[in-house]
């Protein structure tokens, strides 16, 4: 349908700047010719992507599968170039891998790969050739959205396939150029899917028209909305494994990351602002960024093209695409185009076309090849240099290693363990005790020494970081992760000689277990794994019962005496209505999948006065959870994804997604949790909270975290915050060039914050540590409870645990709730300050989410505070 209005526009006219005026009455697609190099022969025979596209490049977005299909022809009939599929996205779509070099060199790629490697060690580096193909990384596409971050793999593979000549000879022979061009499919395909929707015959260049924006949740991020370009370190997702996993294999020296911007900028590259850079990354790093960027400035140049390369954009958080090679003794770039949603757009600057961003991004592709190769011998004296001061780092940092554990919930090392591998970070189990941070690690634990070639990184998943030169974030601050895991950790800096034992597979890490004979009396398993919420879920669905119990107990059993914290599943075999025979075979199933023990308790009665496995107040029933999930409006699609992502895709429950213009029309009574996340403003209409009051006093739960605590807090508990706001500023006069830093000062751009858990609360079970850190990325200030009992989680006295916060917002936060859970009638008023499912990677408070949905009715309000309320009802 569009197609058909596209005009062959000659690109030399386009050259000589008559661009403008012609596109403004016409459409904007270009043939082939416009996005190569001028001056360049091209092999003829080589399929042109229109060929298979059906239009030209800058038409529309190229769709996914006809990428693929482009792609594997290309690489089938091209000496140049291969292809594999390295994984697949949620949807199922494949996420392909290029590597590009000349005949020879992919004849002998083991080798080189081989030989490549060498550097990467300081006791093989020597014997790493300096004739060595330098190792280029092309990454398009990571946010769906920025599809000319995606379509500009098109032209830079045909010119690598077609181009004839030395100049792409000497390249190839130079390089292995590694091209991951489909790295977030499903945005793309909806980004696709919008801008084709909404294609015009007359070309819809108003901002405003409804191809430019995209609704909620946009194109962005992936299925589960998480935005790949912060899962470099965090790793919770498909498409960020399969491609880490290929960096680290190769170890790429240049890694190029292309994106789009807001539509008024013009074009940015890397090196970035020069003051804030994450401290690991090493001064020399920084000198070779700007010297690549020289290429690409001289190639902006000659086409006269606005840029920026200094300002806005950072080098700070390592889970970003051009900041994680950086760590990794690679150059990070980042290439942000100026967006066109549409096709063309009108901007600050006149018509900007998706054409140009195409065009402007495989320039810098080639400036990127071409720098490496040109830097070749540079890059290679810079990765042996990189690990060589890595070694060196290590031996003088006063931290041996970094000691971790977890016992009550194996599951989480195993996780935990598991990514630092990926960062290809080693590990050992401790074969000795050790004592670090004040206590003693047994052989329960696990460390990382500093003495590794990976030191950087090592450092940087375990360090805490909490003083800074810079104020200003492009994203979080903080990222500890062991924190985040909820593990018990420490530095260590006593010698780790003779106490460093292999790390034992997984399953032995895990031991599941499950008796051989049907339980006498009960089953009984502790809520404290991982995975435990996810087979309560399963047996509550099934109607099987099973309860909580809100004692720590020990029970006797077929095995002897086993003792439980608080939070231990009971599943009784009084009153089910599903033969034992089935519910054994059933509980041994879900035993299985989910990595738990199960233990058969021959009595209900335990070792501990007062607390029987039938027992009244000690124990309370489940009830199968049926949660709705707010999405859209106002709603934050991380937080809601995170919600979605943890519920449906590994704790396998059932969430009802529903829009929040719909909610009204919806019957709540289905449901039993209504979950509202973070968002902007008030996430829903204040016109809503009556009814959904009056659906909590009857026994529904809201379960609200960031500003969707704050809409519950404010027109559900009807608690008004206007008395804790502190009206003491008087207004100042400061500095316009210090605006900048002034108003980043008091803004949280994603900390690490430390809160004293009730963990004798059932919100708090399954956590045995009090202390519990959260992902604080908001002011939000949660309304102290009347209920003495509600403060589940409360900020500590000095809460900064890792990143950013000014003294001021500290000293606010301080000692006020994190979270707080109070009932309400029949129902329950579940709210938490912060995100507790922060890209999937904060587990810990990830479980205080998951007691919110299968615990909120298993608490008492105070009794002084249940006579009050009878006082207002009556
Ligand atoms: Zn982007």
């Amino acid at each position: 349908m569009i197609r058909k209005f596209v005009s062959r526009l000659a690109s030399t006219s386009m050259r000589a700047g008559l661009g403008v005026i012609l596109l403004a009455s016409s459409a904007v697609a270009e043939p082939l010719d416009y996005y190569l190099v001028t001056g360049t022969d091209y092999d003829q025979t080589v399929l042109k992507p229109a060929e298979e596209f059906g239009h030209d490049i800058g038409d529309q977005p190229i769709r996914h599968d006809l990428m693929v299909s482009y792609i594997r022809q290309l690489a089938a009939a091209s000496p140049r170039m291969m292809v594999e599929t390295i994984g697949y996205s949620h949807e199922r779509r494949p996420i392909l891998f290029i590597t590009v070099s000349s005949p020879e060199n992919l004849a002998r790629l083991d080798d080189i790969r081989a030989n490549h490697l060498l550097r990467s060690n300081p006791e093989t580096a020597d014997q790493a050739s300096d004739d060595l193909p330098v190792v280029t990384w092309l990454n398009y596409g990571v946010h769906g959205a920025e599809a000319s971050g995606m379509d500009a793999a098109v032209p830079a593979l045909y010119h690598l396939a077609a181009a004839r000549g030395d100049k792409i000879d000497e390249t190839l022979e130079n390089s292995v150029i590694l091209i991951t061009a489909i790295f977030n499919p499903d945005g793309h395909a909806r980004r696709g899917a919008w801008v084709t929707q909404y294609g015009s015959e007359v070309r819809a260049t108003d901002p405003e028209h409804e191809v430019h924006n995209q609704v909620w949740p946009g194109a962005r991020t992936n299925h589960y909305w998480f935005d790949l370009n912060r899962q470099w370190l965090l790793q919770t997702q498909p498409e960020s494994r399969a491609w880490l996993e290929q960096w680290h294999k190769w170890k790429p020296q240049v890694s190029a990351d292309f994106h789009e911007m807001g539509p008024n900028s013009t074009y940015y590259f890397h090196p970035g602002v020069p003051t804030r850079k994450y401290p690991l990354i090493p001064a020399r790093g920084r000198e070779l960024l700007v010297e690549i960027a020289g290429y690409h400035q001289k190639s902006l140049d000659q086409e006269k093209s606005l840029y920026f390369s200094e300002e806005g954009f950072d080098n700070y958080y390592i889970g970003k695409g051009s900041t994680y090679p950086q760590v990794n003794g690679s150059l990070g770039i980042l290439f942000e185009a100026g967006a066109q949603m549409g096709i063309a757009r009108e901007s600050d600057q006149g018509i900007k076309t998706y054409a140009k961003n195409i065009r402007n991004h495989f320039l810098t592709s080639l400036s990127t090849i071409d720098g490496a190769a040109a830097m070749r011998t540079k890059l290679h004296a810079y990765q042996r240099e990189f690990y060589e001061t890595a070694m060196a780092a290590a031996k003088d940092d006063d931290v041996t290693g970094y000691v971790f554990r977890a016992p009550e919930d194996p599951m989480r090392v195993v996780k935990f363990l598991a990514l630092l591998k990926r960062h290809d970070v080693t590990a050992y189990k401790l074969s000795a005790s050790l004592r670090a941070g004040g206590k003693t690690f047994g052989e329960d634990s696990f460390v990382v020494p500093m003495n590794q070639t990976q030191y950087r990184m090592a450092k940087a998943l375990f360090n805490r970081i909490t003083e800074f030169p810079d104020k200003v974030f492009y994203d979080v601050s903080g990222w500890t992760l062991p924190l985040a895991y909820g593990l018990d950790y420490a530095p260590v800096e006593a010698s780790l000689r003779g106490k460093l034992a292999d790390v034992p597979s997984d399953m032995a890490m895990l031991k599941p277990s499950f008796p051989s004979d049907i339980a006498p009396y009960a089953y009984v398993f502790h809520w404290s794994d991982y995975y435990a919420p996810r087979a309560v879920a399963r047996l509550l669905e099934t109607g099987v019962m099973a309860r909580v119990s809100k004692e720590p107990i020990r029970v006797q059993t077929a095995g002897g005496v086993v003792s439980f914290d608080r939070g231990a599943i009971i599943v009784q075999r009084d009153l089910q209505t599903m033969p034992i025979e089935e519910m054994h075979a059933l509980l041994k199933e879900v035993g299985a999948d989910n990595y738990l023990q199960i233990h058969a308790a021959t009595s209900g009665h335990t070792l501990d006065a007062g607390a029987d496995l039938g027992g009244r107040n000690s124990v309370a029933d489940l009830k199968a959870v049926k949660p709705l999930l707010v999405v859209g409006g106002k709603m934050s699609s991380y937080d809601a994804g995170e919600v979605w992502h943890l519920l449906d895709h590994r704790m396998n429950m059932p969430v009802t997604l529903v829009r929040q213009d719909r909610l009204k029309g919806v019957d709540m009574r289905r449901y039993t949790h209504l979950i509202l996340v973070g968002g902007r403003g008030d996430v829903l209409p204040k016109d809503m909270a009556s009814d959904l009051k009056a659906w909590v006093k009857a026994g529904g739960t809201i379960v609200a975290s960031r500003q969707g605590a704050d809409w519950a807090a404010k027109y559900v508990t009807g608690k008004d915050k206007k008395a804790d706001k502190k009206d003491d500023a008087t207004p100042e006069r400061l500095a316009y060039a210090d605006k900048g830093q002034k108003d980043a000062e008091h803004v949280i751009g994603g900390a690490l914050f430390e809160s004293d858990l009730d963990i004798t609360h059932p919100m708090g079970f399954g956590l045995v540590r009090r202390m519990v850190a959260s992902n604080k990325n908001t002011s939000t200030k949660l309304p102290v409870p009347k209920d003495p009992y509600a403060q589940v989680a409360v900020y500590s006295d000095s809460p900064l645990l890792s990143g950013y916060a000014s003294d001021r917002r500290i000293e606010e936060l301080k000692g006020t709730p994190m979270m707080t859970a109070e009932r309400l009638g029949d129902g329950a008023v579940i709210l938490f300050a912060d995100n507790p499912n922060f890209r999937a990677t904060y587990l810990a408070t990830e479980k205080l989410f998951l007691n919110a949905l299968f615990f909120s009715t298993a608490f008492d309000r105070s009794y002084a505070d249940e006579a009050d309320e009878q006082a207002v009802e009556e």
